[in-house]
Parts: structure tokens; sequence; C-alpha cells
């Protein structure tokens, strides 16, 4: 079906009238038959929205979180991703969605500087990019994109996504729902725009636009790379591989329960998710009683080996088993699950693959160290210098302070489970864009945005 574009401009851009097969999406909804009519339109449209004022972006970003938090919605959202990536949990998927819509600061976050005094004033204040790319990965398809919106509308940009291929239609839904949710509060039409069948073609199409001025990329080592090869402005958030140490000076009850609560949350999807335990051998044995009390289970060296097989390839986790639940991994060896089990664990030494390897799957190695600082050296090693994210359980400050100094990653949870180093169940905002790799950290409108400052003299 073809849909002729109803904005004003369209009859003067060649090229910028979409075929878009879906017979749901009217003009306006963002949903485009190439890349570069997205990015046409995305740049049109920001020539429109460079002038709205710091109220009316905020209100946009409003629309955005009424919108992505109906019920309905969250619901949709949540099953759809799992059904149409075939990874991770209904109910962590809502919850995800819904701290992305609540916890991801708009226009506050940015805060103008400003110096006075006998020369005058200066103050610095933010600027938009324009259009950004930004590439979305199949982990968190609809949270990035609820992230990014809120936070590159805020900052005064446009936004052409590229959604992973396997998250496709579920991603050109939420941009249709959130440009409808835009225009129902009046924004200009086309403030996020996608193509209706993203690719690995259409994202490099993206990044080679040179109407893009900024690339943002949330996924794996090869599109960090590209990004930051680009030549443009990047933000780049890659891939983890979380270590957590657990000390003797724990409370190993409580690190017990928030280490399964945080690697089995979404079946270790997130990029911050406890990837490997390290323990200190006095405690270990009390620590895996204390998480198979929680929701674990215990792998004999046989169930591991099948597992390995099953899961493992020579480069890395086999696709086709990341973010599948505890049980259906139990399943495909023969395993009976136990009710209610949320995460898988077994003792493996450091050169584990389970170790080594992103896994992204409720299986958490567990390796023995003889003491915490034994623990500490082998957790920076873990870590593979991504200075992604760290855990440690200590009531040993001390001991806290030496993983910190020594792991030096952009975010570090003491005494809790990963996800509160997001917000959730921890102090602060939330993000799902997590720049190490350039970086910006956990990112907010203000790293989507230039920083000029202006110096009015004497005056
Ligand atoms: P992925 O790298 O396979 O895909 C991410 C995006 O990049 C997708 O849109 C994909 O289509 C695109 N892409 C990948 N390779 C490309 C290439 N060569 N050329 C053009 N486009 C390319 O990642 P994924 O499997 O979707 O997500 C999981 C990975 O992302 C994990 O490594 C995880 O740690 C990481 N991640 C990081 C963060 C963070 O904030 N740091 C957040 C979520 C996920």
């Amino acid at each position: 079906m073809t849909t002729t574009h109803n904005a004003p401009w369209a009859e003067a851009t060649s090229g910028f009238l979409p075929t878009v097969p879906d017979p749901d999406v009217e003009p306006g909804d963002g949903i485009f038959a190439t890349m570069q009519a997205a990015v046409d339109a995305a740049l049109l449209a920001h020539r429109e929205y460079i002038n709205s004022s710091m109220a009316d972006r905020q209100r946009f970003v409003t629309a955005i979180r009424h919108a992505m938090l109906k019920p309905t919605t969250l619901n949709y959202m949540a099953t759809q991703a799992v059904a149409e990536t075939g990874m991770g949990n209904v109910h962590h998927k809502y919850l995800k969605n819904r701290f992305a819509a609540e916890l991801t600061p708009g226009t506050e976050d940015l805060v103008t500087e400003c110096w006075s005094g006998d020369e005058g004033l200066t103050t610095v204040e933010y600027s938009p990019y324009g259009v950004i790319g930004a590439i979305t990965p199949t982990t968190n398809p609809t949270e990035t994109i609820i992230c990014n919106s809120i936070c590159m509308l805020a900052a005064g940009n446009t936004v052409v996504f590229s959604p992973h291929p396997r998250a496709a239609r579920l991603s050109i839904w939420q941009v249709r729902q959130l440009n409808r949710a835009l225009r129902r509060v009046g924004a200009p039409e086309n403030l996020i725009t996608t193509v209706a069948e993203p690719s690995i073609e259409a994202c490099r199409a993206l990044i080679a636009n040179p109407e893009v001025s900024m690339l943002v990329a949330t996924g794996g080592p090869a599109i960090v790379r590209t990004v930051m090869a680009s030549g443009k402005k990047a933000i780049a958030a890659g891939a983890g591989n979380p270590p957590v140490v657990v000390d003797a000076a724990a409370d190993l009850e409580h690190a017990a329960s928030c280490i399964v609560d945080g690697a089995s949350f979404d079946n270790n999807l997130p990029c911050i998710a406890e990837k490997e335990c390290i323990a200190v051998d006095s405690i270990a044995d009390d620590l895996k009683r204390y998480m198979v009390s929680n929701g674990a289970y215990e792998l004999d060296p046989a169930q591991r080996a099948l597992l390995e097989r099953l899961v493992c390839t020579p480069t890395g986790p086999n696709p086709e088993w990341v973010g599948k639940s505890a049980a259906e991994l139990l399943r495909a060896i023969s395993v009976r699950p136990p009710a209610g089990v949320r995460l898988l664990i077994c003792e493996t030494d450091a050169a584990h693959p389970f170790v080594q390897h992103e896994l992204m799957m409720p299986v958490l190695p567990i390796v023995r160290a003889d003491d915490v600082d034994a623990a500490i050296a082998l957790a920076v090693e873990l870590e593979h210098g991504h200075r992604h994210t760290a855990v440690m359980h200590s009531r040993d400050v001390g001991a806290l302070e030496r993983m910190g100094r020594a792991i030096q990653t952009t975010i570090f949870v003491k005494n809790g489970p990963s996800y509160a180093g997001i917000g959730i169940g921890g102090e602060g905002f939330s993000t799902f864009t997590i720049a190490g790799p350039t970086g910006e950290g956990l990112t907010s409108a203000r790293h989507f945005a230039r920083r000029r400052r202006s110096a009015l003299v004497r005056g």
C-alpha cells in the first residue's frame, strides 16, 4: 500500500513519499520505506522543532511517558518483545519499560552553568545536534527507544531509529505510537522516525547519511566499533561481562538473594546483569546454599558439561539460547526444572566459557578465590576492560573501596542487585544506554546536546 505524506514540505522533497507496507501506518507516524526518507523527514521535523520552547519539549516528553506507561501498552511491549525476539521474561520487560518511562530524566537534566563577577556574566547552555541516528539492541528493544526518545527530544533533537531486525515489528509499532502521542499534544510530525524494514543495510545507510549529526549505538562490539570509526560524533554503549565479588565479610543471605535477583532479571539479558560470581573460598558453600534457597539450581559437573555443549560456540554464546529461562535450559538438558527455578549456578574455573563470555542467559558460574584481594584481581581480569559494570557484596568498607579503585567500571553496585545501578531499587535516574567506550557513562539529555558558552562582558 502506498501512502502519501501530507506534510507541507512533502511534495518538494524528492524520494520523500514513503511506500509503507503496513496498512495501519498513517502519514506522520514516522515510518518510511527508505532510510534516506526517514532521515529527510527527521531533518524537516527538526527545522520546525528548533522553534519549540523548553516548556513544549517537556510537554512532549510527558506525552511520551504517558503513552508508554498505559498498562495496555506496557503489557503489549513486554509480551511482544518476548514473542518477537524469543528472549527474556514478560514480567521483567514490563518493569524495565515502566522504569524507562518513569525514571529517564527530561529537560530538567539540562542545567545551565553560569559564572558571574566583576567581568560580567558567562553561561553554558545546551544546544541540539540536529538529527540523531540511534541504533538499538534486541535485548532491550522498546526500553532503549523510550529512553533514547525522551533524552534526545528533551535535548531538542529529532531521532531516526535503526532497530535490531529481530525486534523490527514491535519497534515500528512503538515509533508509530510515540508519533501519535506527540501529534495529540501538538508536536511537529516525525520527531521520531524509522524504516519499515529495519536491516543491517538500513543501519549502514543511517550511519553514512551526511544529515545525521550524531550516532548513538547501544549494542555489541561490532556496532560500537562501527560508530566510533564513522568520523561523526558518536556515543557508544557496548557489551559488558559484569563480575560479582562476594567477600567473607558479606551478609551472605542478602548477597545470595540480590545475586539471584540480578542475574535472573529478564533472563540475564541486561548488559549490567551479574555474569560471573567470584566468591571467597571460605564462604562459597554457604553462599551457594543461600542461592539455592532463593530459586537457584546447582548444576552437577555432568549437567554443566551438557549445558556447555548446548549453549556455547567457540566464539561465544549460541544465539538460539540467549535470553531463555532457567527452566527452558534445564529441560533442554533433560533435567526436570524445580518449581520456581530462576537461575542455574555451577562451579567452574576462571577459564571456563561461561565465565569468559557474555552469555546473556540465567547461568551464573561461580569461581573460588583464596581471599578478597585475589577475588578483586580476578574480577578485574574477567571484566575484560569493558569498564561497564561490577558488583560487590561486603561489609568491609576498605575492601569495597579497593574493588572500586581497581575495576573502574562505569557502574559499581555495592550490596545490592546489579539493576540498582540504573535506579531500579537504587538511587539515581535510569538509562538503557550506558556509554562506557565513549565515556559518557549513564546517558541522559545533556549528553545529546552541544555545550555552548555565552559571555556577556561587564554587563
Ligand atoms: P548487536 O550488536 O547484535 O545489535 C545492536 C544493534 O546494532 C542492532 O540494531 C543491530 O542491527 C546493529 N548492528 C550490529 N552489528 C552491526 C553491523 N556490523 N553493522 C550495522 N549494524 C549492526 O547487539 P544485541 O544482541 O542486539 O544486544 C546485545 C548486546 O548489546 C550485548 O553485548 C549487550 O551487552 C549490549 N548492550 C549494551 C548496553 C549498554 O547500555 N551498554 C545496553 C543494551 C545492550
